[in-house]
């Protein structure tokens, strides 16, 4: 599968030399050259990870990453900066971004960087979910709170698993029905409610912190 990479660099050539050496390696780039159109094309195209210059017309880097980060996209964020001084790295990594690279920087190691935090999101898409002291792994189907193992029927561990790949994102309920009961479902819609109830009684058994939040009138979301 063909890693999507958004660059949002406002300098031109250095975007253009950086998006043709992405490209070169196989990625498939988009670009973009001011804050707003970055922070846009970041919600819209869901790009596997984001390439993100500091300094930018419109939006900062720096606030672009928090927006992000605030409306619980995950996506690994490397920032470019000319800023070397430790409190901006700080305000970097504080502001939700992954890693940064200083400007002037070797294509190479910009490289580098982007192979290991694609690899690191690969090797967590791939077994075990986790959010706040709650783990679910996709392979042994055991989910635990904490220590303690949950013991979860088939439908129920698929409701909490497809919650689990959306963190913190409001999920409704037509949504809810379509990836986890299928479109083919025919059913009462009043199914959700039944199954969030059984899920809630079983992780909250201990009078755990609730995680499945209900949003009015909308559906739901995995939040603390
Ligand atoms: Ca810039």
């Amino acid at each position: 599968m063909t890693a999507h990479i958004l660059l949002v660099e406002d300098e031109v050539k250095l975007a253009r030399f950086v998006e043709l050496e992405l490209s070169y390696e196989g990625y498939k780039v988009s670009v973009a050259h001011d804050g707003l159109t970055g922070l846009t094309t970041a919600r819209e195209s869901h790009p596997d990870l984001v390439i993100l210059d500091w300094m930018l017309p419109g939006l900062s880097g720096l606030e672009i990453c928090r927006r992000l980060r605030s409306t619980g996209v995950m996506v690994p964020i490397i920032l470019l900066t000319a800023k070397d001084e430790v409190s901006d790295r700080v305000a970097g990594l504080d502001a939700g971004a992954d890693d940064y690279v200083v400007k002037p920087f070797s294509v190479e190691e910009l490289l580098a960087r982007v192979r290991a935090h694609l690899r690191r999101t690969q090797e967590a898409n791939t077994d075990i979910l986790q959010f706040g002291n709650l783990s679910l792994n996709r392979r042994t189907r055991e989910v635990f709170r904490g220590t303690r193992l949950v013991e979860l029927t088939a439908k129920e561990f698929d409701l909490l698993e497809y919650l689990l790949i959306h963190p913190r994102q409001v999920i409704t309920r037509d949504r809810i029905l379509e990836e986890v009961w299928g479109y083919d479902f025919m059913g009462d819609s009043n199914i959700i409610e039944v199954y969030i109830r059984y899920l809630r009684l079983k992780l909250e058994a201990n009078e755990e912190k609730r995680l499945i939040q209900t949003v009015r009138g909308v559906g739901y979301a995995l939040r603390e």
